[in-house]
Formats: structure tokens, C-alpha cells, sequence
């Protein structure tokens, strides 16, 4: 659905001047204005659901992931059919109406599988499947020899409903080239996603920064995914997160975090990087420069899996108007160290002692529960 511009668009220039030299209020008082006028009633959703991570094996070995293992690691795994199963049992028994099913780039993983593995949940569950950022679409197509709406049409008629806008980091070329200089640039991730919208699919988009961007580089990402948005009209909601620097390659060495598979494997060389993660007052502002630029995305999520839910519900007046999932189960942040433990009635009450109104949404935004 393509949404109207609320007023005067904020160009890149004007976006990087209010980032920089803006104070924190002002940049939150004019996202909640922004938040108001697409949200006048107050009403902060969340949606029920479980993150399954069918396999934690990844040829990509981003330096900002501490998720991914070796195909030979002893605690490499790919997800048995039953225990996926019974994952979707509990979900849906907790009223959840979604899995978020995302994994590594597996090389031993082809097309088929995924297919089988989307047709076998959906013979056996009512439930959406969000799933396969584009890094695993594009690498099941490049595996296959086939395109990228072709793998898109093949999985879409197996059962995929709707596609998670994971990997997409900083879309600017300069930062993945250090961040992760095997995963797919920019302009792919951007055509997985123009490609899913062409062909009905709504996705989200995220953005993860905190590690070696600069100010402009955040401009470009938001820049490239109003400028989607203005031609498909396709995502659902943008979830900014900050980098989390534990365990990961990223973060050994000069934070002193690294403990986990990147340094059980091979370390690489330091690269030159903040000294400290991304502050409070940094995902704030993040979050509300995100509000404000991206006038025809409806929904910004506050993300309590990285910031915690007393952030989160700050967040609600920076710009946010969804508190995301409840997380039955998160293991990609968890595995960085950062672990916030929280249940549905938890995520009730944040929003509703914040002042807003709580509702369980499903994966499209329409409203399926009101508190
Ligand atoms: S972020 Fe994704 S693509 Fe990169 S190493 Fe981790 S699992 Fe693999």
C-alpha cells in the first residue's frame, strides 16, 4: 500500500544537518510529531512469535556475527524436522501467528530443501512464515543457477508469506566491504526486495548500525529505502538495532568481548573502529532521524531484544510505534551476550505505563487484539 507523504520531505542534505547538529528533544519531539500523524490513536502493536534459526552454519563469516559456526564445528547445527515442528506447536499453542525463520548460508543446503522444509511446515500449520533475509535468497539462487524472482516465485509458492529485511546492515558498499565483505552489496539486497514486492510479498527493512559507519552512510540507507518504497510501496516497517559487539570478530580486540566462535576459528586482522558500542542517546536519535526521513514507511519498531524494554518504551516517543516481537525464542543477539528476558504481559504493560495503547498485531499490521 503506498502510502501518502505527510508533509514537505526532508531532503539527504537537510536529514544530515538535523542528525548532526540537532539536540536529542528536538529530534525526538519532531519524530513524535511524525509518529502522531500516521498513528493519532496511540495504539502500540507487537506481534506473537517465535525466531527459528534453522542452521547457525554460514560460509559468510560477517565480523559483526557471532552467530555463525564452521560446516565442521562440534556445535554446528541444522534443525531436525521434529523439533522445528514442536517449535511451531508451542508457538501457535502461545497465540502466536508467526515464525520468523532465518539461518546461515549453508553450502550443503539447496533449493530443494528450503522448499521441502516450507511446504512440510505449511501441510502441517496455519501460520505465516517470515522468512529468508535476502543473503539466503540470493545465495539459494546464485547456488542453483537461477534468478533472483525465480527463487523468489519458487519459495512464495511453497509457502513463503512475507520476507524479514535482515542483512541489510548499512546499505552503503563502503561499510559492508569491512563489515562483511562476502555478503551480497547493496544494490542486491535492494533487488531481493523490489523483486518480492513486484510480486505481492511484503518485507520489512532494517538497519544495523554502531560499528564503523559514518553520519552520511546512515543518510544513504535511509535515503535507498524511502526511495523503494516511493516506487513498491512494499515494506511493512523499518527496525533500526545497534550493533552488538560481543563474541564477535568485530568486537574482539578493542572492545575486549570477543570470546566466542571467530576467535575458536581464525581471527582476522583489527580494523579500525569505534572504542565504544552505540549509547542510548545514540539509538534514540537513530531511531528518530529514522521516523522523520522515512515519511511513506508506516510503522518504525523500537527494538527491546537489543536495548531493553525500558529503552523500548522511551523509544515510543522517538519515533516507534511497534515494540516488534515477543521472541518466544532469539538466538542471533543471544549469542552476542545480550539477553533481555521478557513475556507478552511484560511487553503489555511497558506499553501501556508509557502511556500508549497495547494491541497484538500479525505479521501485516492489522490489529488482531487490543488490550
Ligand atoms: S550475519 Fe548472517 S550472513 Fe553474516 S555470518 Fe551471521 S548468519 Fe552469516
Amino acid at each position: 500500500m503506498r502510502k501518502e507523504k505527510v508533509e514537505k520531505r526532508i531532503t539527504r542534505k537537510e536529514a544530515l544537518s538535523l542528525f548532526q547538529s540537532s539536540d536529542l528533544l528536538e529530534l525526538g519531539m519532531k519524530a513524535d510529531e511524525t509518529r502522531k500523524k500516521l498513528h493519532p490513536e496511540g495504539v502500540v502493536t507487537f506481534v506473537v512469535d517465535r525466531n527459528i534459526n534453522y542452521t547457525n552454519v554460514c560460509i559468510n563469516k560477517c565480523r559483526f556475527c557471532a552467530f555463525w559456526r564452521d560446516e565442521n564445528s562440534p556445535d554446528a547445527y541444522v534443525l531436525g524436522r521434529d523439533l522445528l515442528f514442536n517449535k511451531i506447536e508451542e508457538t501457535i499453542e502461545l497465540g502466536g501467528t508467526q515464525i520468523l525463520l532465518q539461518g546461515g548460508l549453508h553450502p550443503s543446503l539447496d533449493i530443494d530443501y528450503y522448499r521441502e522444509l516450507l511446504i512440510s511446515i505449511k501441510e502441517r500449520f496455519d501460520i505465516n512464515i517470515h522468512g529468508f533475509s535476502p543473503p539466503e535468497i540470493c545465495y539459494m539462487a546464485d547456488s542453483a543457477d537461477i534468478t533472483v524472482p525465480e527463487t523468489l516465485r519458487l519459495l512464495k509458492d511453497a509457502g513463503l508469506d512475507s520476507i524479514p529485511g535482515g542483512g541489510a546492515e548499512i546499505l552503503s558498499d563502503r561499510v559492508r566491504e569491512i563489515l562483511s565483505p562476502k555478503k551480497i552489496r547493496s544494490s542486491r539486497w535492494l533487488e531481493v526486495m523490489e523483486n518480492a514486492h513486484m510480486l505481492g510479498m511484503r518485507t520489512t527493512a532494517t538497519m544495523m548500525f554502531g560499528s564503523v559507519e559514518k553520519p552520511e552512510d546512515v543518510i544513504i540507507h535511509l535515503d535507498s529505502i524511502r526511495e523503494l518504497q516511493d516506487r513498491t510501496g512494499g515494506f511493512t516497517a523499518f527496525i533500526p538495532w545497534s550493533f552488538q559487539p560481543g563474541n564477535t570478530d568485530l568486537g574482539i580486540g578493542d572492545w575486549g568481548l570477543g570470546t566466542g566462535n571467530q576467535k575458536k576459528s581464525k581471527p582476522r586482522p583489527p580494523i579500525s573502529k569505534p572504542r565504544f558500542p552505540a549509547t542510548a542517546v545514540d539509538y534514540l536519535r537513530i531511531l528518530a532521524l529514522s521516523r522523520i526521513y522515512l515519511d511513506n514507511v508506516e510503522n518504525i519498531q523500537a527494538s527491546w531484544v537489543t536495548q531493553g524494554l525500558k529503552m523500548a518504551q522511551v523509544a515510543l516517543r522517538f519515533g516507534a510505534n511497534d515494540f516488534g516481537s515477543t521472541m518466544i525464542e532469539e538466538n542471533v543477539v543471544a549469542s552476542t551476550g545480550v539477553s533481555y528476558s521478557v513475556s507478552k504481559e511484560d511487553i503489555i504493560h511497558a506499553i501501556r505505563s508509557a502511556g500508549f495503547k497495547p494491541a497484538q498485531r500479525d505479521t501485516f499490521y492489522n490489529l488482531i487484539h487490543r488490550y
